[in-house]
């Protein structure tokens, strides 16, 4: 009989092909209630996740002894309980590379749109309450020609730090470790991060979401921006304290801020969701029609390779 594959959304159809050959139910479009999981792993020997289900010592006791692998389809893992999946031996896999590009636009476009104040002209222009072209109008701070501060310098900060260069910016970035190779060949510069808050125009967060990342830019961080500076993040939403964003927000201590992830998602903030000064996106970091498919790809054959006794293409 051949082996059962959970997959907990559906995925773009890309992503079924690699499993032809195993027994492989997929769940609904929405996320799967915790009791409905539970009961659907039942047995499997692969599950395909992604980040709004928890991967955690009951979802992998609930499939039971022929777990062999969890590919989640995200780059980040932090809804997977890696601790409980090497005590079981299930190998977990995740989807780096094939998303860069795709989320350094993400970044990069909130930057643009909460400097550029485009939520806040889209919703004039579509309640009718626009009246005419004005010198004062909905101005911004300029983009090209400032300084960008990445932190975090993987794979998406190093994309984000090559569209900043075509914006003639200066990046500044902070991280665990130097990366020498990345400076040189990005011409970015290795700071602390409070030297990078202090400095730079716009900050744009991502580091994966870790005990240390939590809350990594607080209201104590915040305080030490530039007045007028822009925050982004389409890191994990735990990494900013979202309260103490809305307070400096509404205060008009940074300029704006533009938001792909959230602390609670789907719910947020409810001060920033009353804020003009802030682009708030669905978590669409990665949300491109060639990427969702590669994502998809890519999980579905670490399955199928770890199923086939094989080594996956992206191990955790
Ligand atoms: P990556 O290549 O692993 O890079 C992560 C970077 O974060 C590394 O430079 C790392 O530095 C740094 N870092 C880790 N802990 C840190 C800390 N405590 N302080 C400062 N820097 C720290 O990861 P990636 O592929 O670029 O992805 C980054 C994150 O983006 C993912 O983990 C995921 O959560 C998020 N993401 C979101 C979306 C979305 O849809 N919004 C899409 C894709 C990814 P060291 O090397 O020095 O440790």
């Amino acid at each position: 009989m051949s082996e059962k594959v959970l997959v907990t959304r559906e995925i773009p159809e890309a992503g079924l092909r690699p499993l032809e050959g195993f027994d492989v139910t997929v769940l609904s479009e929405r996320p799967p209630e915790r009791g409905e999981l539970l009961e659907a792993v039942r047995g499997a020997s692969g599950i395909l996740a992604t980040l709004t289900e928890q991967v955690d010592a009951e979802l992998m006791n609930a499939a039971g002894e022929d777990l062999k692998v969890v590919a989640n389809l995200a780059v980040g893992y932090d809804n997977v309980d890696l601790e409980a999946a090497r005590e079981r031996g299930v190998v977990v896999t995740n989807t780096p590379d094939v998303l860069d590009e795709t989320t350094a636009d993400t970044a990069f476009m909130l930057l643009l749109a909460a400097a550029r104040r485009l939520g806040e002209g889209e919703r004039i222009v579509r309640s009718g309450k626009w009246e005419a072209w004005g010198p004062k109008m909905l101005t911004g701070p300029d983009v090209w020609g400032k300084t960008l501060g990445v932190v975090g310098f993987g794979r998406i900060a190093q994309a984000m730090a090559r569209r900043a260069s075509g914006f003639g910016m200066e990046v500044l970035y902070t991280a665990r470790s130097r990366k020498e190779d990345a400076e040189n060949e990005l011409g970015a510069r290795y700071v602390e991060l409070d030297e990078l808050l202090r400095t730079s125009d716009f900050v744009s967060l991502h580091t994966p979401l870790t005990e240390e990342t939590t809350h990594l830019i607080g209201a104590g961080e915040l305080e030490k921006m530039k007045p007028g500076a822009v925050l982004v993040n389409t890191s994990r939403g735990p990494v900013i304290d979202e309260g103490a964003l809305a307070d400096a927000l509404a205060d008009g201590r940074i300029f704006a801020a533009g938001l792909d992830v959230y602390e609670e998602e789907p719910t947020v903030h409810p001060k920033l969701l009353e804020l003009e000064n802030v682009v708030l996106a669905p978590h669409i970091g990665s949300a491109s029609i060639e990427t969702r498919d590669k994502m998809a790809v890519l999980a579905a054959e670490n399955i199928s390779a770890v199923l086939r006794g094989e080594e996956p293409k992206t191990p955790v």
